[in-house]
């Protein structure tokens, strides 16, 4: 093949491999470990490609440094990791991604961590919680499934009297919704998982913050704990970056629709959901949030277990399963005990969590209707 002297030029953006980095000299060898946080002397610490998404990503986000991670847990877990030590005292919301909270009672707990889970939706009232040695407070706004709005200004404000620092998982509204770090969070972490790459193909975790040694710092946790994350993952969250602003209009138009047509549905006890008005956290919502994304969570009017196979199994543009933030809709079930046995409990009844897609929203609503018709036999059939 005749090799070409003409430039190449893409839209889009060069997928770089490598497990080695290579050096000019000896010299240049010795002095590797040098080139961190930002350079590359080893595939563990990124390529030019995480890098190009890092740069992305601090942008949405206000921030001036992102380390990007092989999962959204990874993100939550790396930030811990990098900061927290035994003999320290972590605060966790009851509400907080519950692969988090299991990685610091199953984990960090024994490694002497004291780890206490505090109440979702809490403001000031966080002070009292605060001791001489905690080391971080750990928020997501609103919380998973539950949706209990905490505030985050307040919490903040707390935690900086003290010292402590803070990190929030921000996938629920992304940047779009909610910068955390305009709002004085140490760490804005999001499962670029959801609505970055936006297609439920993919799994990749950032960490967002201002702080150059905080930067320093989770760079090399990141390393440590050998999480290199693969740059056509990178890639493929880049192109999803390109949709997100009208992927994540589109969604959140459909998503209020579906929300408040559920709200009025006679079999609906509760629909949660921060934007609309009867919702608890509304208020904080309203006064921090821009949008409102596409997930919100459903609690049914009392009814047998069984009737909730009536609902699941009716749906036919809902696909069963766990994540959200996709261009297809979904539907995902969490049990009475799970919600019944969370410290501070908001319920003590199942929640369904629904995430809408791109799909047309009458149809949608055609489908829960039918679903709800389903729940409403099964359930007066067994009285
Ligand atoms: C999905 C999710 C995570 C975890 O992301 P993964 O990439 O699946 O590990 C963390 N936090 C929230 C709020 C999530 O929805």
């Amino acid at each position: 093949m005749k090799s070409t002297t003409q430039p190449f030029r893409s839209l889009s953006p060069a997928v770089m491999r490598a497990s080695t980095v290579v050096f000019n000299s000896l010299a240049d060898f010795a002095r590797r470990k040098e080139r961190q946080p930002d350079g590359y002397s080893y595939g563990i610490t990124g390529t030019p490609t995480a890098r190009e998404l890092e740069h992305r990503i601090a942008e949405l986000e206000g921030g001036a440094h992102c380390v990007v991670t092989p999962s959204g847990q990874s993100a939550l877990m790396t930030t811990v990791m990098g900061f927290v030590r035994g003999g320290d005292h972590l605060l966790i919301s009851a509400a907080c991604y519950g692969a988090l909270k299991t990685f610091a009672q199953k984990w960090l707990a024994n490694f002497n961590v004291e780890v206490e889970l505090y109440a979702p939706a809490i403001g000031v009232e966080i002070e009292k919680r605060i001791r001489p040695n905690t080391r971080m407070i750990c928020m997501e706004s609103p919380g998973t499934v539950t949706m209990e709005m905490p505030d985050v200004p307040a919490v903040v404000a707390a935690a900086k009297r003290h010292n402590v620092m803070t990190m929030m998982d921000n996938t629920w509204a992304s940047p779009l919704g909610f910068k955390p770090l305009e709002h004085g969070v140490d760490f804005s972490i999001e499962a670029a998982t959801k609505f970055f790459g936006g297609h439920s193909d993919l799994l990749v975790g950032s960490i967002s913050m201002n702080n150059s040694d905080y930067y320093t710092v989770l760079r090399e946790t990141q390393s440590i704990l050998g999480q290199q994350t693969s740059p056509d993952d990178c890639f493929l969250v880049m192109r999803g970056l390109e949709t997100l602003k009208v992927r994540y209009a589109a969604q959140s138009v459909s998503t209020l629709r579906v929300a408040e047509y559920l709200e009025k549905h006679p079999l609906v006890e509760k629909v949660l959901f921060p934007a609309l008005p009867s919702d608890a956290g509304h208020a904080i919502w309203k006064r921090d949030f821009s949008s409102s994304g596409c997930l919100f969570s459903l609690i049914l009017k009392d009814a047998p277990e069984k009737a909730f196979n009536g609902f699941f199994d009716t749906l036919k543009h809902f696909a069963i399963g766990a994540s959200w933030g996709g261009v297809h809709s979904l539907v995902a079930y969490y049990p009475a005990p799970l919600q019944a046995n969370r410290p501070f409990p908001l319920t003590d009844r199942p929640v369904i969590r629904i995430s809408i897609g791109l799909e047309d929203a009458g149809l949608l609503l055609d489908d829960l209707n039918a679903a709800l018709e389903a729940f409403g036999r099964a359930r007066s059939e067994q009285g």
